[in-house]
């Protein structure tokens, strides 16, 4: 008994401070991860508790539905993401942080198991999915029909769009004006897909693998333009000197989490944990927490 204690100690505190790592711990943090994740899900046992909440029995049933998951690597729920897109995800020192990490450390929580984020290239994230090797993505990522060839979408947690960056005085004022201009987008993304489109009408589309580049690029004058998601693009030109964001959007998006096609108990489990965190006015706190409304 004194052993489990321990080890479930150790699982909160390993919760903690796990929930924004990129997972790549030394060996013997991967051992002690393991053990504590068998403690874990022992201890979760619901008739255990005292509280006798509607909310608590709520959050019981999707742990118990969760019990039945099967998971890439048991006791963890592996996310996969691209941590160079705040303010969704992104680096702090050793952690990655942001809407999205919050998100889904709060969605591992109610489903009892430990989150795992891996930071991967934008355009590795549906392979990893299907191959599944990881269980789901969140990665500001929208939703296509596309996609949904390879992928299932959670519902919607957050409303987007592509915005136009350009230098200051710039003759681009509107989407309209990229044609014929040499344009940067972040390799695979929604911005590369539309932009691709426009490259029958002569515009030039120059692909990085990190939207910050393709800001740089433009700073530098490389690139007339960017497409971007807006609120990295906010965050980006916060950063740089000379460079506006048109007014006009490129396109309307939403996103939402992704799952293998076909996993529908972990779809299900996420759309539950989901409706419970929007409920509990979490999710508003969490965006509230990185964005202030203007
Ligand atoms: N929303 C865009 C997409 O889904 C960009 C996401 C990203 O760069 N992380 O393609």
């Amino acid at each position: 008994m004194k052993k489990k204690l321990t080890a479930l100690t150790l699982a909160v505190a390993m919760a903690a401070t796990m929930a924004g790592c990129s997972g790549s711990g030394s060996q013997a943090e991967t051992e002690a991860a393991e053990t504590t994740a068998a403690a874990e899900t022992e201890a979760a046992d619901p008739a255990a508790e005292d509280e006798s909440t509607e909310a608590a029995s709520e959050e019981a049933e999707t742990e118990a539905a969760a019990g039945e998951l099967k998971t890439a690597q048991e006791g963890k729920l592996v996310m996969v993401t691209n941590a160079e897109f705040p303010p969704y995800e992104y680096h702090e020192g050793d952690e990655i942080v942001g809407i999205d990490a919050e998100i889904a450390a709060a969605i591992a929580d109610k489903l009892g198991l430990e989150l795992v984020i891996e930071d991967i290239a934008f355009d590795s994230i549906i392979p990893e999915l299907v191959s599944g090797k990881a269980d789901f993505a969140m990665a500001g990522m929208t939703v296509t029909d596309e996609r949904k060839q390879s992928v299932d979408f959670s519902n919607t947690y957050a409303k987007a769009s592509q915005k136009v960056i350009v230098q200051e005085g710039s003759d681009i004022t509107t989407p309209d004006d990229l044609t014929g201009k040499i344009v940067g987008v972040q390799l695979g993304t929604t911005g590369d897909l539309y932009v691709t489109d426009l490259e029958a009408e002569g515009t030039t589309v120059e692909r990085f693998s990190k939207g910050f580049e393709a800001v740089q690029a433009l700073s530098q004058g490389k690139v007339d333009a960017v497409v971007i998601d807006e609120q990295p693009a906010q965050v980006f030109v916060s950063q740089t000197e000379g460079l506006v964001i048109l007014d006009d959007s490129f396109t309307d998006e939403e996103y939402a989490a992704a799952v293998k096609k076909g996993n529908t108990a972990l779809l299900n489990a996420i759309n539950d944990a989901l409706a419970e965190l929007d409920e509990a006015g979490e999710l508003d706190a969490i965006v509230a927490k990185y964005i202030t409304a203007e």
